[in-house]
């Protein structure tokens, strides 16, 4: 007797197992690439899009009766191999299922089993004739004239993901008018590009130049922190040196760490390059999405740019690797696979042999701390670009000052002068709503959230109180529930209370408000911005979103107003936060020909924290956070990983981690230790009641070299059933 070879492909399927599946390639079909994509069987009655990990001849699944695969989906592989051994090292490290790290690496067209092959989009137009029709034609043809309405308030055009959005029907519609010769197509890559503008680059300044020598004198992996005060002309380094892999017919992946900086720096690669960029984001829609990945994947992109999940993107032709603002928390994932895109950069571009730009105003401490070590090149940018003057700093000491909504003074007289010149002014606070507190002066009883172990926040917008933790919202209650008064009052300030004391106080300033709330539209982030830069506003009042990256040339005044969350924080990293959002927020002051003057109010004046602050050296914060962390034994001084579990009733979650504590008996090295279970700090939300516990090392590998057999172990045990759980690797956030 003679049987054929059994061929068995290892496929990484997105499901909650550590493992990959086993499944027979049916003798009709070739060997799928290692790489490609396949539908299979999962389940009773479901099919999968997986991806084929590995070729085999016997199974690891021994017993187990194989299915077949249904489907090849790719010719070629969708994720090369260099891509893949990425991920799977990923995989490793974070201690996450491959199938869902393959699954986050691939847009969601590709993810549910789309076709592969590039095609772009089309954009659909009125012609003159069909611009011209008699509407009563359409009589009762109610998706056809929604179309053709479309249609005829876009001059530019619709892409055909703008007409899916009118209609589901859209396709039949536009064949039926394209019949009558009432539209025409431009097909359309999704790629941006245009004519470069005429504006001369700058001349370099000699620090900029000396970066931009060193970063192109790299050969092969070469990893440089570029720190540059605000300002500095860091953007401009990131040009030059993408200029010069562009010359040579590479490609440059820059990553940012918000999705709203994207639209300001692609214009400016626009205004330098004509080499068309793709943009990745989560904004994007799913076509628009694929489209970019798979042109920058089969190397027609030569700029990509984009957030977190854009270090996963294949570039078979990386010549240079960019992370902006590295040391933003943006970049490591919060839920799920929780990843550090920073991290990963550094990994790929040594793996594929490029330099890496890792650019901030106020580096992490563990980038620092590579410097340090030697491991690290670091530029320096120690002055302003373009002749403009770095602001000044002050504190304004509120145990001495009164304050009405929220402003001294002092602030609210340099609001005055700043009005009467005709310049901008910037109020950072970061609490949105009108007031953190909603109380009974009756009694003093505060609203709860009925789920989380929080205040409700009451927005004057709509008039309700709503958690901003779990999102719940409610009236506000008539009277008091415990003394039945009716004497209830918001007590503190959000934005909403300072943006309203603003118009109160100037009634002809262009008050401008930028939070969560204000910008929850699509694009109105962008518009608002926009509206900012052209001059279109006098004050405005807002939250970390505005301390990020933008540059607003006129404005020249920037007002802190609560600068002590965070400095007596239980969170290790806070007053690193707390530092890089000022500095940041302080950076929007006087960008360009005007001087400008940050206003600080503070409880703590004489904290060195913000004495740091107001010296204006990043080096002495850091030297000091880095003493506070060598001594407490914290990152960059040691490797944390965060085991977290919640559940529905009160002490289930913590007994599930002294379980795992338990079973992590005789596999533990020396050098690891693992610390008390923990109520997280914050422990009810959203009606799950939730713990946490430490896991320390000096020693990475003896850290990892314990969590692979440990996770193995928890997840067999019974506790697992009543809670969920996860584990963080190199955590951000300790809660
Ligand atoms: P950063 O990225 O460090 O915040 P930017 O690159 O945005 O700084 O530069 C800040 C401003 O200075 C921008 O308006 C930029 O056009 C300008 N600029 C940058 N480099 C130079 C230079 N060498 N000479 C003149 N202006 C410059
Ligand atoms: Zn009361
Ligand atoms: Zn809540």
């Amino acid at each position: 007797m003679f049987a054929a070879p059994t061929r068995i492909c290892r496929v990484a399927i997105p499901a909650p197992l550590r493992t990959v599946f086993d499944y027979l390639v049916p003798a009709a079909f070739p060997w799928p690439s290692v790489g490609a994509r396949v539908r299979v069987p999962f389940g009773p009655r479901r099919l999968a899009v997986g991806v084929v990990v590995e070729h085999a001849d016997t199974s690891l699944a021994s017993g187990k009766r194989l299915k077949p695969i249904a489907e090849i989906l790719d010719s070629e592989p969708v994720i090369p191999g260099p891509m893949l051994e990425l991920l799977q090292w990923a995989a490793d490290y974070y201690h996450h299922p491959i199938g869902d790290v393959m699954a986050t690496a691939l847009p969601a067209k590709l993810r549910r089993g789309d076709p592969s092959v590039l095609h772009g989009e089309r954009v659909w137009v009125l012609t003159s004739a069909g611009s011209q029709i008699d509407l009563s034609l359409f009589g009762r043809a109610r998706v056809q004239r929604r179309v053709w309405e479309a249609l005829n308030a876009a001059p530019a055009g619709l892409r055909e993901s703008a007409l899916a959005e009118v209609t589901p029907r859209w396709r039949a519609t536009i064949e039926a008018f394209a019949a009558k010769g009432w539209v025409a197509y431009d097909d359309l890559d999704c790629l941006e590009g245009g004519p470069p503008a005429t504006t001369a680059p700058p001349t370099l300044t000699p620090a900029q130049a000396a970066a931009v020598a060193a970063v192109g004198a790299a050969a092969g992996f070469a990893p440089f922190l570029l720190h540059g005060v605000t300002g500095s002309g860091k953007t401009e380094v990131y040009l030059r040196a993408i200029e010069k892999v562009l010359r040579q017919g590479r490609q440059a992946l820059v990553l940012v760490p918000e999705i709203s900086l994207t639209p300001q720096l692609a214009a400016r690669f626009r205004s330098r390059f004509s080499a068309p960029i793709a943009v990745l984001h989560s904004n994007l829609n799913d076509q628009a999405r694929a489209c970019a990945w798979l042109m920058a994947r089969a190397g027609k992109a030569p700029i990509v740019l984009g957030t977190r999940s854009a270090i996963f993107t294949p570039l078979p032709r990386l010549g240079l690797i960019v992370v902006d603002e590295e040391h933003d928390a943006s970049f490591k994932q919060q839920d799920g696979f929780r990843y550090s895109a920073r991290d990963i950069a550094i990994l790929r571009a040594s793996r594929e042999h490029v330099p890496i730009v890792l650019g901030s105003a106020t580096p992490s401490l563990e980038t620092l701390q590579r410097v340090r070590d030697g491991a690290y090149t670091r530029l320096t940018l120690a002055e302003r670009a373009g002749g403009a003057m770095m602001p000044t700093i002050e504190l304004l000491d509120l145990r001495k000052l009164p304050h009405e909504d929220g402003i001294s003074p002092p602030l609210r007289a340099a609001l005055i002068e700043t009005l009467a010149r005709g310049e901008q002014s910037l109020l950072f606070l970061n609490r949105r709503g009108f007031a953190p507190v909603w109380m009974c002066y009756g009694c003093g009883w505060i609203a709860p959230c009925p789920r989380c172990d929080a205040r409700l926040t009451f927005h004057r917008g709509g008039a309700r109180l709503r958690c901003h933790h779990c999102g719940s919202e409610s009236e506000l209650p008539a009277a008091c529930p415990t003394c039945r008064g009716t004497d209830l009052h918001p007590l503190g300030e959000g934005t909403e209370r300072v943006e309203s004391a603003l118009t109160r106080w100037f009634p002809q300033a262009r008050v401008l408000r930028i939070d969560r709330d204000s910008v929850r539209a699509k694009g109105a982030l962008e518009a608002t911005l926009a509206r900012v830069r052209e001059g279109d506003a006098d004050i405005l009042i807002g939250t970390q979103m505005l301390s990020k990256g933008h540059d607003f040339p006129n404005v020249t005044l920037v007002g802190v107003l609560n600068a002590d969350q965070g400095l007596y924080s239980t969170d290790f990293r806070s007053a690193e936060r707390l530092v890089q959002q000022i500095v940041q927020v302080s950076g929007r002051a006087g960008r360009a020909a005007k001087t400008g003057r940050v206003l600080i109010q503070t409880f703590h004046p004489s904290h060195p924290v913000l004495a740091a602050l107001v010296h204006q050296n990043y080096d002495a914060f850091a030297d000091y956070a880095m003493e506070e962390r060598r001594q407490t034994g914290f990152p960059p001084f040691a490797h944390l990983a965060l085991l977290r579990a919640e559940a529905t009733a009160a002490t289930v979650a913590l007994a599930f981690l002294r379980r795992a504590r338990a079973v992590a008996r005789g596999i533990i090295p020396d050098t690891v230790q693992i610390m008390d279970p923990v109520p997280s700090p914050m422990e009810r939300r959203a009606g799950r009641y939730r713990a946490q516990m430490l896991v320390q090392s000096t020693k990475r590998s003896a850290l990892h070299a314990l969590l692979r057999p440990w996770i193995e172990r928890i997840g067999e045990l019974k506790e697992t059933r009543r809670v969920r759980w996860s584990v963080d690797v190199d955590p951000i956030d300790l809660y």
